[in-house]
């Protein structure tokens, strides 16, 4: 494997700006302004997410919870801070294969070696042999035009209907900052109400629905990837070649280019939001009545869930 290099971003001797300690290695975290040493920026991560835990009452400390791995930087950053936050926690990591070539067999091959290395229980679920489709085949089908959304739905279907399948009654998803300021740009921009109340660090759970967690949504994709590379946590760096050009790349893009000139635009848009606007949102707009998918059973606002209409489609396509 490839020793992946540190993004270090000042060489020569830096002062920690937590230790005071001059050192050979420092990383700048932007929206602070500061520079921290190894040590004390791994101490500063797991005390957030540690924090972030508490403070929205996530889970207890010796629950058992499902970690949905992806492979990429910020799930596997996630798995390695709650396994060492919380000793106690007993864990079960979900992996979805979905069939994307290289990209999926890195991302696989990753996860595999993390649960490894930290002793975690694996569940690996791959799309093509349980479901008899894998996302390219979706390419073939309408949803070729939104195909980041379709993936949205596999995969949040899926994670559910696994987790709980398997006892599991609560599941941590590693949404980052950057990701819910994005999708919060993307909603607020077109007033879409319904879906903006949604968006929050817990979402509770009910019949045949888990209860969803993101210990991660107040830290940085930045500060994923210094934890990730500073813990030597391995994870896949593919992209997903599916979603390369996507509009949620684009905003994503364009939200670090306003953070450069707003320091501090993604806390500040993401703190009103829980604060201020959604204790006002949540009374006024009310949570539709889930009934079970007459296909499925799953959770579903309709009467066939989403996921089953996807499937009836991408299977009438595969099967010719
Ligand atoms: P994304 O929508 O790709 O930013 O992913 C958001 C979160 O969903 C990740 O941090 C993971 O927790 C979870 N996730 C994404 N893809 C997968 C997958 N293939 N298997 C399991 N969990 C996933
Ligand atoms: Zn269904």
């Amino acid at each position: 494997m490839v020793k992946r290099e540190i993004f270090i971003l000042k060489t020569g001797l830096t002062r920690c700006s937590r230790c005071g300690e001059d050192v050979e290695m420092a990383v700048y975290v932007d929206y602070m302004g500061r520079w921290l040493c190894k040590n004390c920026f791994i101490e500063f991560y797991e005390k957030k997410l540690r924090n972030t835990v508490l403070k929205y009452r996530m889970f207890s400390s010796s629950d058992l919870i499902g970690v949905a791995v992806s492979g990429g930087k910020d799930s596997m950053a996630m798995l390695t801070a709650l396994s060492k936050v919380f000793p106690d926690l007993k864990i079960k990591a979900i992996h979805i294969n979905l069939g994307i070539g290289d990209y999926s067999r890195d991302s696989e091959n990753a996860v595999r070696r993390l649960c490894d290395q930290l002793g975690v229980e694996l569940i690996i679920y791959d799309l093509k042999k349980h479901e008899g489709f894998s996302l390219p085949d979706l390419m073939k089908t309408a949803y070729r035009k939104r195909i980041c959304g379709a993936c949205g739905i596999i995969r949040r279907y899926l994670l559910n209907r696994i987790a709980w399948e398997n006892g599991v009654r609560v599941v941590a998803t590693g949404h980052t900052l950057d990701d819910t300021v994005e999708l919060l740009f993307e909603l607020y921009l077109n007033g879409r109400i319904e879906e903006i109340v949604r968006v929050k660090p817990v979402l509770e759970g009910g019949e045949r629905l888990v209860k969803k967690v993101k210990p991660l949504i107040e830290l940085t994709d930045q500060e994923n990837k210094y934890y990730a590379d500073f813990t030597e946590t391995p994870y896949s760096e593919f992209e997903c070649p599916l979603a390369r050009g996507s509009r949620m790349l684009k905003r994503k893009e364009l939200i670090l280019r306003i953070e450069k000139e707003i320091p501090g635009f993604r806390h500040t848009f993401y703190k009103s939001h829980v604060k201020r606007f959604l204790p006002k949102l949540d009374g006024l707009i009310r949570r539709p009545e889930l009934r079970a998918c007459r296909n499925c059973g799953m959770p579903t606002i309709g009467d066939v869930c989403s996921y089953c209409k996807l499937v009836s489609k991408v299977l009438e396509v595969v099967k010719g």
